[in-house]
């Protein structure tokens, strides 16, 4: 029975979820599995993807399933009305396509309220799109068309009875731009981050880290993103993460508090109009904190990322020494501080990368690192690293 409770390929993903007014944004996880599915006491598996807690699955695959029971539907598509159409009691058509298994999750994704029409009403439906597929939130549908979804967590399995009435509420309006990653959270992982610019070295860092599929950190100086911002979206796009280093980098220990709160927030004000995503996390200038610049990160909201190891590339400007900083110290779970504004970085960095792979770390984010250790970062407060 177990190795039918997730079949197949079972990845680990990681979303980052923004709320509609992009005022702040948080991680939740992508689960991709073949799904034990019970109708009405009848065992199938569903392709599904378990996001945030609600699973999402294909409306056709649903269809075959609860065809010739009591809540069977048929599925069309209006092309005219741009809306996938519903017709209940209607017996489901196969198409072939059905029950399929398909798509790795890596890349951009978005979730969004589909334009569902059913019986010629229209009703609101979460929808996830990932590579051109469309998957739908069981529970929506379950509420629309109206059957009980429940979940046995003694067996993994998702139960369907269409005896029974939805106790789903309206899904709430509030539709999320999805990052999918592919992470397997028992493996180590690191992140490398990249403060000051972007600078002269950004785009040869992105061209290394793109060639090997790995992703880092970029906290950047405000003042630098409006003349950078090509920059700074190809980062986001390529699933980086970008964060705030204050506004001019002087260092905010030295400010009186009106000014560390402006340093900050018209940072990650520009930085959200850059990106479409309000950055989570703030790299103070030189890692100076006192009170004073935790209780304005705090109302912020926003955790202070510092580093567990300095490669002190601002200092020695040589591949080598950085090289050796990094290789000669690593640990999973590590914060490693670089520049995006020098060449010896970019030298040290296309070696760095692929050793680091080699040796089987995972090249993470920062928030992914702290996602994925089981740590949820308070605004305001420090942190090194995440063990
Ligand atoms: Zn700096």
């Amino acid at each position: 029975m177990k190795k039918y409770i997730i079949t197949g390929l079972l990845i680990i993903c990681i979303i980052l979820a923004l709320d509609s007014n992009a005022r702040s944004a948080y991680f939740v996880t992508a689960i991709r599995s073949d799904t034990t599915t019970f109708v009405n006491g009848r065992r199938v598996v569903l392709l599904s993807y378990n996001i945030n807690g609600s699973r999402y699955m294909k409306i056709r695959d649903l269809a075959y399933t609860l065809s010739g029971t009591s809540k069977q539907f048929s599925v069309g598509w209006s092309g005219a009305q741009n809306a996938i159409l519903l017709t209940s009691g209607k017996p489901y058509k196969a198409v072939g396509g059905e029950m399929s298994r398909s798509g790795e999750a890596t890349g951009m994704a978005r979730i969004s309220l589909a334009k569902v029409l059913l019986d010629g009403n229209e009703v609101s439906v979460y929808v996830y799109n990932y590579k051109g597929e469309n998957y739908y939130r069981l529970r929506d549908i379950g509420r629309i068309i109206d059957f009980n979804v429940g979940w046995d967590s003694s067996i993994n399995a998702v139960i369907i009875d269409t005896s029974k009435r939805s106790t789903d509420k309206d899904a709430s309006p509030n539709p999320f731009i999805a990052r999918i990653r592919n992470i397997d959270p028992s493996k180590p992982m690191v992140a490398l981050t990249f403060d000051d610019g972007p600078g002269a070295q950004t785009n040869a860092i992105l061209d290394i880290l793109e060639r090997h599929n790995a992703k880092a950190t970029f906290f950047v100086l405000g003042n630098r993103v409006s003349a950078n911002n090509r920059t700074i979206s190809r980062a986001y796009n390529m699933g980086c993460e970008i964060a705030g280093h204050a506004w001019s980098h002087r260092e905010l220990t030295a400010l009186p508090e009106s000014r560390i709160r402006s340093e900050i927030h018209d940072t990650n004000r520009a930085i959200t109009s850059a990106t479409g995503a309000a950055p989570t996390l703030l790299r103070p200038p030189y890692g100076s904190v006192n009170s004073r610049v935790r209780s304005v990160s705090q109302s912020l909201g926003v955790p202070i990322i510092t580093w567990s190891i300095d490669t002190r590339d601002w200092s020695n400007r040589n591949a080598n020494t950085i090289y050796n900083n990094v290789m000669r110290n690593v640990r999973n779970k590590d914060i490693i501080l670089l520049h995006d504004t020098y060449s010896a970085t970019t030298n040290a960095i296309s070696r760095i990368v692929p050793d680091l792979i080699s040796r089987g770390y995972q090249l993470v984010t920062v928030s992914e690192l702290m996602y994925f250790s089981g740590m949820t970062p308070d605004p305001g407060a420090v942190y090194f690293r995440a063990r």
